[in-house]
């Protein structure tokens, strides 16, 4: 049964299948809307390690991509001048860490793969491979969690936010992106996009959500939802090469062609 059922009170009766690309196969709860990875299928992985990176090439423009992590944790910290620390949950290569760093802001990242662990370490970058129950035991807190396409790599998505709950400060702040499952193409072709493929990354999610249910969703974790897609303007920070990527990214959404969705959350209580 899918965890929606328990969290937001879904029936767990209106379900119907999505998509099915061999033995991957994923369902959409037609109460919440959220598309899950059926259990039957949840058994499938794929390895984090080198050659996940390698393929995906995420090696390349690193001064860019470190410039639009660090855009992210403006629009983050925006009219929250405490943040000084932010913990990324799947650091991936660093590029946050790494903006996070040039702000002055302190840093760590986890993730669960070696290679990631590894390659931001040599670049002086604070990482660590271990886990959010281990930073909890620790006592750790932090001002601000990213999670940038990774809540979707979790099997059950509201305990992983209610563990961010217990690792954040006082009115500390989620920056989250995750796929969007209204996103038209893969909408449309299903199986045969990306999304839900095996060749593609429906292996590794196990969750599609849309701005109709992750406010929802965070909502039943400790969380307000402050910022719901790209801001178009804002006080702090700005630059016109931000402006524009912020105001072409908000206007995706109205045509239904943005791939990821951007939320900026608050813990309550
Ligand atoms: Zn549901």
């Amino acid at each position: 049964m899918y965890k929606c059922k328990e969290q937001l009170g879904c029936s767990g009766r209106n379900i119907t299948p999505y998509s099915k690309d061999g033995e991957l196969k994923f369902e959409l709860c037609k109460d919440c809307g959220i598309i899950w990875r059926t259990n039957d299928s949840a058994h499938i992985t794929k390895p984090y390690e080198e050659d996940y990176f390698i393929s995906k090439k995420y090696l390349k423009k690193r001064r860019h991509k470190v410039e639009k992590s660090g855009w992210l944790i403006d629009i983050g910290r925006l009219n929250h001048p405490d943040i000084s620390s932010v913990l990324e949950i799947g650091c991936s290569i660093g590029y946050t860490l790494e903006a996070a760093k040039k702000r002055n802001i302190g840093h760590l990242g986890i993730d669960i793969s070696n290679y990631a662990v590894d390659f931001c370490n040599s670049l002086g970058l604070n990482a660590s491979f271990t886990t959010l129950g281990k930073l909890k035991q620790d006592g750790q807190k932090f001002d601000l969690i990213f999670m940038q396409h990774v809540l979707e790599h979790f099997e059950d998505p509201f305990s992983t936010l209610k563990e961010c709950h217990s690792l954040l400060n006082n009115k500390g702040r989620m920056v989250i992106l995750v796929p969007n499952a209204n996103y038209k193409r893969a909408n449309k072709f299903r199986s045969k996009h990306r999304f839900y493929s095996m060749k593609g990354v429906g292996s590794e999610h196990f969750a599609y959500f849309s701005y109709a249910n992750l406010p929802k969703v965070l909502e039943v974790s400790g969380f307000k939802t402050i910022q719901q897609n790209y801001p178009v303007f804002i006080d702090k920070y700005d630059s016109p090469k931000f402006f524009v990527n912020r105001f072409f990214r908000h206007s995706l959404a109205y045509i239904n062609s943005d791939q990821e969705l951007f939320v900026v959350a608050e813990k309550v209580g």
